[in-house]
């Protein structure tokens, strides 16, 4: 099974209050953007030279947290009961 078909089988429920905020001002002296890199969900994406992040598909790693060393991301769990259900975790 590849990594695509398992991830499909998680399940989220999205909190509305956002888990995760990037500075984007931060974001735009970053030249390697290892964040890009580091997140299996593909929440970080480059468009048009900016990093664009979205939560909802965020599975908790942590990942991105590690990966920037410019002290970018502000990164919380998800409040209780929302967020991602492993079915294979
Ligand atoms: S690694 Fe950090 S500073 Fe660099 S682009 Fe990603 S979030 Fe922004
Ligand atoms: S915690 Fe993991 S899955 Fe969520 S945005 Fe960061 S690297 Fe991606």
């Amino acid at each position: 099974m590849k990594i695509e078909d398992k991830l499909s089988l998680n399940k989220f429920d999205i909190d509305r209050e956002v888990h995760i905020r990037v500075d984007e001002e931060k974001c735009k002296e970053c030249r390697l953007k290892p964040c890009l890199y580091a997140c299996p969900a593909e929440c970080y994406v480059e468009r048009g030279g900016r990093v664009v992040f979205s939560y909802e598909g965020c599975l908790e790693c942590g990942s991105c947290r590690f990966s920037c060393k410019k002290g970018a991301i502000d990164w919380v769990n998800p409040r209780g009961g929302f967020g991602i259900s492993y079915q294979f975790g």
